[in-house]
């Protein structure tokens, strides 16, 4: 047996005795989907200049960039399709046998693959919200607006400041989802953290939650990260073949 198929086996069975189970995703769950992460040179995600927060609530210009970049970005994540290591754990999730998602993505892929219960860290690009009313809409229409007219789309209810329903960089995360999210993290017996290079918090933060309260805690991840030295076990292979073998060897 392989030190990879060991960990497999191991944590086959953590899972199988689990009774609240939780897992955190990162970007690195939809690479193989065609989503390149945080860290890929030449993603889109590293090519433009940040729009913090305070600028787009000041200026017009900042609003302008800010919906370009988000058209440019649109257009790699907006066909993706979720992968298999999304489908596992949507499975799962069916089968009762993890309580749900934390994710720190805002594709919306853990959905399209059918999971239920989703906490969404950072929000989502599938829809736009009004800074002003509060109202969503989707965003594919929008994204096609801003291409048709060059200039950014107003809010349809209200003519006030329409953006993507993800947090920004000095954006506050919404305060009911971290709750809960930190809710499920203290309740857990075991955290599986996959994707992600656990250096963002406060997702970062949440398998220590688990942990302080005597939960198992598993990395699932290609390179390394500064949690590794709190984990019960780190899976370092792919996420799509590790889901699949940690899924047969459940259902064998
Ligand atoms: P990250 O890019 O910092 O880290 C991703 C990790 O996944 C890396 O450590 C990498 O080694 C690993 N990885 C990538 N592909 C893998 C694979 N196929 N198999 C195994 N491991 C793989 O991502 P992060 O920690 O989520 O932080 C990035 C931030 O940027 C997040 O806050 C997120 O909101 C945002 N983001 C989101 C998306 C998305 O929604 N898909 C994409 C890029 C960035
Ligand atoms: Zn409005």
């Amino acid at each position: 047996m392989s030190p990879a198929d060991f960990y497999i086996d191991r944590v086959a069975q953590w899972l199988a005795s689990s009774r609240s189970a939780v897992v955190l995703t990162g970007a690195g769950i939809s690479t193989e989907s065609g989503i390149p992460d945080f860290r890929s040179p030449g993603g889109v995600w590293s090519k433009y200049r940040t729009v913090y927060f305070d600028e787009f609530l000041a200026s017009a210009d900042g609003r302008y960039e800010y919906w370009r970049q988000k058209c440019e970005m649109h257009r790699e994540f907006g066909p993706a399709q979720p992968n298999e290591g999304h489908q596992v754990l949507a499975r799962w999730e069916a089968a009762g046998r993890i309580r749900g998602v934390i994710t720190q993505n805002i594709d919306g892929l853990h959905q399209m693959a059918g999971s239920r219960r989703v906490l969404e860290l950072h929000g989502t690009a599938r829809q736009a919200a009004c800074l002003d009313c509060s109202a969503r809409y989707d965003i594919e229409p929008l994204i096609a607006q801003f291409l048709a007219d060059d200039r950014v789309p107003d809010c349809p209810a209200c003519g006030g400041r329409l953006k993507h329903a993800t947090i920004s960089f000095g954006q506050m995360l919404p305060p009911d989802v971290l709750m809960e999210a930190t809710r499920w993290s203290r309740d857990a017996d075991l955290m599986l953290a996959i994707g992600s290079s656990l250096v963002v918090t406060p997702a970062a933060d949440l398998p220590r939650i688990t942990r302080e309260r005597g939960g198992r805690f598993v990395i699932i991840n290609r390179d390394p990260t500064p949690l590794d030295e709190i984990a019960d076990a780190t899976i370092p292979g792919s996420i799509g073949e590790t889901l699949t073998s940690l899924h047969a060897e459940l259902t064998t």
